[in-house]
């Protein structure tokens, strides 16, 4: 493999009609990839998916903050039956029996749509910890490491995260789509967490904290179907990973090929594959 796109969702609805063209796409151009459920559904079909595949596709299961049930919902491609009440770590042990599953994921915090009461925003917050929180135990009964999604909620995640460490020891991860600055770089990686990078950069100004993540910290993505770069197909596909890599590489001033060498290893040792 070239390169792995560590944060991927051929999982979802974005890719019913022609998945499997564009898995071996990637796959024929060395782009493997981690597809990341986001309720038990959606795990369940990345599970599916990566059973397909004798090598190069692997699974994330998880519930993703924006899946459970109450919260304001979001135009991702999920049916509204998507949601579900709490996290059941009795539901998704059977899924953590594959060995294609190499991480909990997605799991974290999402305060991006605001309810319009502060009694609403505290009882969304305390679902979702709640929730993460859960995640973070299976984590640790299934020795999995963990892919994180953070929102508008950087703060609250780091205390989480730090709280629950402390408690209970580090669990190995990612914090994927990576929107910081140097405050929440150096706290993520006080953490232990590695760092994942995708279309976002193209977005918005992180080139003062890209500069600034350890080598053996990066790790690249797509989150496709969404985050294509800028001038592609609207729908996103791992393939585009190199494109973040060539763009990241030249944020850091540095080749290519030394950085994807490394994504690469980071990406192997994390989820062990
Ligand atoms: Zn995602």
């Amino acid at each position: 493999m070239l390169l792995v796109d560590t944060h991927a969702h051929l999982n979802f609805a974005a890719f019913d009609a022609d998945r499997e063209t564009v898995i071996e796409n990637s796959l024929a151009e060395g782009i493997f990839m981690i597809n990341a459920g986001a309720n038990f559904e959606s795990s369940r079909a990345a599970v599916q998916i990566a059973q397909k595949y004798e090598t190069g596709v692997w699974a994330a299961i998880g519930l993703h903050p924006l899946n459970l049930s109450g919260q304001k919902r979001i135009s991702r491609d999920l049916p509204e039956d998507f949601c579900e009440d709490g996290f059941s770590a009795e539901k998704y042990f059977p899924l953590a029996e594959s060995k294609k599953v190499v991480a909990v994921g997605e799991i974290g915090l999402d305060c991006y749509y605001k309810p319009k009461t502060n009694i609403k925003i505290e009882t969304m917050k305390a679902a979702q910890k709640e929730a993460l929180r859960r995640q973070l135990l299976f984590a640790r009964e299934t020795d999995l490491p963990a892919i994180f999604h953070c929102r508008m909620a950087h703060q609250e995640m780091i205390e989480t995260l730090k709280e629950e460490f402390a408690a209970r020891g580090k669990i190995a991860g990612v914090l994927h789509c990576f929107t910081g600055g140097l405050a929440e770089l150096e706290a993520y990686s006080d953490l232990g967490l590695h760092i994942g990078l995708n279309g976002i950069i193209f977005k918005m100004d992180l080139n003062e904290a890209v500069k600034k993540i350890p080598q053996e910290r990066i790790l690249l993505e797509t989150d496709c179907p969404y985050l294509a770069p800028p001038g592609l197909a609207q729908r996103n596909e791992p393939k585009n990973t190199m494109i973040i890599a060539r763009e990241v590489a030249q944020i850091r001033g540095g080749a290519p090929e030394s950085l994807i060498a490394a994504a690469n290893q980071n990406a192997r040792e994390l989820f062990r594959i």
